[in-house]
């Protein structure tokens, strides 16, 4: 496995991987990677010739009171787990690499990045969007592994990806929960034992919802209102936004037909947590 920490020197070797007809599948992180990550990574390396991971904590995705400085950064042990996963190539660029002085463009999809998560975090999609773009054309893959966990993420890069005829399949992987549940986050590590047990709570909703759809309650306001009762039972608890949306247009339904995306934002302390299902009618 390589560490390969330059665009060009990259390059010289995708250039290599492709003569060769080998199909590459791409993994991008901000590293600090756990079970989560390790997913999307053997999926990649079951349905590909050369697997790349990019492990990069993207400056313009973060707000200006975010966790940049402080988000868990880990090299060596993420090294240690890629390796073991039969990782080709970690791409490990730093930022002077990916925003060199002069700096212009972005790749922002509208609508989409103004909804959920975008109206609490002005310019992270974008920041995403411009980023994945970048290492899109750098690695040049034939398959990009995303998870279930940033469901509006995913969305939005698919969405990308067609509106730009960016010729990379897009594979979305489900969420990896720990034992009690909780969703499998890098940010994880912030939390106190305290808020470790009480974060369970944003699982404990999910299922909420999806036991309240089965018995036949499908208005998203009788759903929202129960489920932001049992959030509130956490004095470590709260809410930033709690949506039942349409999982193509994101906006809000009042009645889930078919199916509708149930996302979430919860901060339990200081620390700001998404979670997500698909809620789907058992009758249609
Ligand atoms: P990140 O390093 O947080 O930017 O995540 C990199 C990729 O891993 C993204 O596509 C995430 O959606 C995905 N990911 C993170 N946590 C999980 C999880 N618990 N289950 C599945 N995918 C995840």
């Amino acid at each position: 496995m390589k560490i390969i920490r330059k665009i060009n020197t990259l390059r010289r070797l995708i250039k290599k991987v492709k003569q060769d007809k080998k199909t590459i599948g791409f993994v991008p992180t901000m590293g600090a990677l756990h079970e989560g990550h390790l997913k999307l990574i053997q999926q990649a390396r079951k349905e590909n010739d050369f697997v790349v991971v990019s492990i990069f904590v993207n400056p313009t995705q973060f707000g200006p009171k975010e966790d940049f400085k402080k988000y868990p950064r880990n090299l060596k042990q993420d090294a240690f787990l890629c390796r073991k996963e039969g990782v080709d190539v970690i791409f490990y660029p730093d930022i002077k690499q990916m925003y060199p002085e002069g700096f212009k463009t972005y790749v922002k999809v509208n609508d989409l990045s103004n909804l959920l998560c975008g109206r609490f975090r002005p310019g992270h999609f974008r920041g995403v969007t411009t980023v994945v773009t970048k290492l899109f054309n750098i690695v040049n893959p034939d398959l990009a592994y995303f998870g279930q966990k940033d469901a509006q993420q995913a969305i939005i890069i698919k969405r990308m990806v067609l509106d730009l005829n960016i010729p990379i399949k897009i594979k979305v992987i489900p969420i990896v929960r720990d034992k009690d549940g909780l969703a499998l986050s890098s940010r994880n590590v912030y939390l106190n034992p305290q808020e470790r047990k009480d974060a369970v709570i944003l699982y404990q909703s999910l299922r909420l919802a999806k036991k309240m759809v089965k018995a036949g309650i499908l208005e998203t306001k009788k759903i929202i209102k129960k489920i932001k009762q049992l959030i509130h039972t956490k004095k470590t608890a709260r809410i930033q936004y709690i949506s039942i949306v349409d999982l193509e247009n994101l906006k809000p339904i009042s009645r889930i037909k078919d199916k509708g995306l149930l996302a979430m934002a919860v901060y339990i302390g200081d620390t700001r947590l998404i979670d997500n299902t698909i809620l789907k009618n058992p009758k249609a």
